[in-house]
């Protein structure tokens, strides 16, 4: 197996190819394009700009999404605290919330006094969407991740709020990102370092709800199922105009990302107290975490935390020694955590065997 020599992907894993040099598609393309392109410094300028260009002309000025996690938070801290916008915190009640992560948002809000509310989206449309996307592509998580960021700026449109600002982190952005990829997020993000116009925003936006939509229709078998999913969590692209579009923004596009200095400040500013699960890569709280990260090992010889850990090293603020650590521990085989695959027939309805039969309509010969 060869390996990137830079970042330690494997080749022929997450569309990884190597060149002469064995430097991988991913590290060519951040050294390239994405690290020359989201500078910093031009990017803190545009997002200034946003700010005193909208601040005070609507209701709220921004929607952050808060999962009660440190990023999350340290946005909505900055944005109240430092730029003092008025925000509208908005908390996705995917159903998988622990009392715990229900006192600590609540706690944590009103430390920071911000309006804030559950969004609890119809059970049932919840409940279809996540057992088509397991079921389908052995993926529950894109239920969370497409369909809470989409309901964000559907949510925006509703309220006339212009701005979705979100808190992942420069890695989870760029883990993806190779030359060609096909990751719409990608047009999103140069969105943000653009002029602001509703009108730029619109023409990016409607092509890219239409393929999203089309993308999240072909994992129901029946329109009626699709139809209620689509309209409980997706704006039409054509509700996007040069009146009004609300704009998704990256927070950690214009401003640094420090994992201590956002504890420390957190820690300041709230008396924020770290949890037990709360550090990079960890996603707490969530009930079927730990089937995702089995179920896609069990569909190809790769780990869902490498591309993450292989943007950490690219991007240099890991030494060497230390990434080929956590990518070792992270392809290590997982054991069948039977709790949580639990948990993930319930939340979809859908037996055990079904998922099994998933798994293996979706195998993926990752080494080919
Ligand atoms: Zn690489």
């Amino acid at each position: 197996m060869a390996y990137c020599k830079s970042c330690l992907l494997r080749e022929g894993t997450f569309n990884v190819r190597l060149d002469g040099n064995q430097v991988c598609n991913y590290c060519r393309y951040y050294k390239d394009y994405l690290k020359i392109t989201f500078n910093l410094d031009d990017a803190k300028k545009k997002f200034v700009d946003r700010m005193n260009k909208i601040k005070g002309k609507y209701e709220y000025d921004a929607l952050v999404g808060v999962s009660g996690g440190k990023d999350s938070t340290f946005v909505l801290h900055q944005l109240v605290n430092v730029y003092g916008l008025k925000v509208l915190a908005v908390t996705y009640d995917n159903g998988f919330l622990t009392e715990f992560a229900y006192r600590n948002i609540e706690n944590l809000v009103k430390k920071i006094k911000v309006d804030h509310y559950f969004h609890t989206p119809r059970l049932k449309a919840q409940k279809e969407f996540y057992k088509a996307a397991t079921l389908k592509i052995v993926n529950p998580c894109t239920a969370c991740a497409t369909g809470g960021y989409f309901l964000a700026l559907k949510i925006c449109h509703e309220r006339k709020i212009p701005f979705f600002i979100h808190g992942r982190t420069p890695y989870q952005m760029f883990s993806t990102m190779y030359e060609g990829t096909d990751d719409p997020f990608l047009f999103i993000m140069e969105m943000n370092l653009q002029e602001h116009s509703f009108r730029k925003i619109a023409g990016v936006y409607k092509p890219i709800h239409e393929h999203v939509r089309n993308y999240i229709k072909n994992l129901f078998n029946n329109d009626q199922e699709a139809n209620a999913v689509l309209n409980e969590f997706f704006l039409e692209g054509s509700e996007f105009n040069s009146a009004f579009a609300p704009e998704s923004l990256a927070y950690f596009l214009s401003h640094a990302y420090n994992e201590q200095k956002i504890k420390r400040e957190l820690s300041d500013a709230i008396g924020w107290i770290e949890t037990k699960n709360d550090t990079l890569l960890s996603h707490h709280d969530c009930a079927i975490h730990d089937a995702v990260f089995y179920l896609f090992q069990q569909l190809g010889d790769a780990d869902l935390l490498e591309p993450e850990i292989a943007a950490i090293l690219r991007m240099g603020d890991i030494n060497r020694a230390d990434g080929k650590k956590m990518l070792e521990n992270a392809r290590r085989k997982r054991e069948k955590p039977y709790e949580s695959i639990k948990s993930l027939c319930q939340v979809c309805g859908i037996k055990e065997d079904e998922i099994e039969e998933a798994v293996n309509s979706n195998r993926l010969n990752l080494s080919k």
